[in-house]
């Protein structure tokens, strides 16, 4: 019985001992559920495929996943001295977004590319992209075999889909979408938990700091773009880090009248990384790739030196020139 519904992944996973896992840097919902879902999955079928050692290397992420299987496993740290057969990496859609897994990627000696983002560069040995996937744990579920998919498999699933498709409000989600779903909600997942503790619930300070970058947003190009940022001593005085600030940018999408939205938020100083949601005329995709890049067609995101007002002055023309034409 085929323990993958892809027989090239059959083949290259079949008889390697040791099998690497990792996202994209600054790990979401997607990227955290695709990893802890292929680890379990693998997990439970590592005597059929004669596997031997399974790690998962993320950066670290909210506590709010811990409520996911396996997550405890998870390696946050990147000086392991272990090399593998194959790595796969999920969510991820070019080298520079591996972080610190680049160091395995390298040594391994096979590589795998799983992921849904249109301007994924195929950079691995395999490459499995479905651009019109909602989410990676969409294609994910597609290579799995359903009766095999356990309940804590499936709450992993579940919450990738959830926070990729806004709880299947993006134009991503499909007719398939909704049956994959339908057949996680199946196995008996606890799904009104899992959205409540993983996607709606904030801390005090986030919804502070949701408050903050609300009042302080400013309109540009006649109200058609919003734009709001928010500082690394902003971020030290409501005792917050960057992954306290998810959530922020969906919020300003909903400004009626706007096509894009703009969250810039600092990384370090001078530095800034900058995530882009259009409501349906700009291709955002196309304007975070032009600075080295990348994402969906109404979700991206890139990084950009210097200041925000920088960052906001360098996408006004690009938004421009796509409204004009
Ligand atoms: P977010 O704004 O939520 O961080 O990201 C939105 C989408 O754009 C995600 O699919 C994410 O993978 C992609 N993205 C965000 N930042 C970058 C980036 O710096 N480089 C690339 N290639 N993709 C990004
Ligand atoms: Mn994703």
């Amino acid at each position: 019985m085929s323990i993958f519904n892809l027989d090239i992944l059959e083949q290259e996973l079949t008889g390697a001992k040791k099998i690497a896992i990792t996202g994209h840097i600054r790990p979401d919902g997607d990227c955290i559920g695709s990893c802890s879902a292929l680890y379990q999955y693998l997990i439970e079928c590592k005597k059929e495929l004669n596997i031997e050692q399974v790690d998962v290397y993320l950066e670290t992420f909210g506590q709010e996943y811990n409520i996911l299987s396996g997550i405890d496993k998870i390696r946050h740290r990147f000086d392991y001295d272990d090399t593998y057969d194959v790595m796969i990496t999920l969510d991820c859609s070019s080298l520079d977004r591996l972080g610190h897994s680049i160091r395995y990627f390298e040594t391994a000696k096979r590589t795998i590319c799983i992921d849904h983002h249109i301007t994924n560069d195929n950079f691995a040995d395999v490459n499995h992209v479905v651009a019109d996937a909602s989410s990676t744990c969409e294609v994910i579920y597609d290579l799995l075999v359903d009766s095999r998919i356990t309940k804590e498999i499936a709450k992993s699933l579940y919450i990738g889909i959830v926070h990729d498709t806004g709880i299947f409000r993006h134009v991503s989600t499909s007719g398939k979408t909704m049956e994959i779903a339908a057949s996680l909600i199946r196995k008996g997942i606890d799904f009104t938990k899992l959205i409540d503790e993983t996607f709606t619930q904030k801390t005090y300070a986030q919804m502070q700091i949701m408050g903050r970058a609300l009042m302080e947003s400013v309109l540009y190009m006649d109200g058609k773009l919003i734009a709001s940022s928010i500082s690394l001593d902003t971020m030290k005085l409501y005792e917050v880090t960057h992954t306290d600030l998810d959530g922020i940018i969906d919020q300003l999408r909903t400004a009626k009248g706007t096509e894009v939205a703009m969250f810039i938020y600092e990384t370090e100083e001078g530095d800034n990384k900058i995530s882009l949601r259009s409501n349906g005329r700009v291709n955002v995709s196309e304007i975070a790739r032009s600075f080295g890049g990348g994402g969906h067609v109404k979700a991206a995101g890139c990084s950009m030196e210097g200041t925000a007002i920088d960052a906001i002055a360098k996408i006004i023309p690009h938004i421009e020139a796509q409204l004009i034409n």
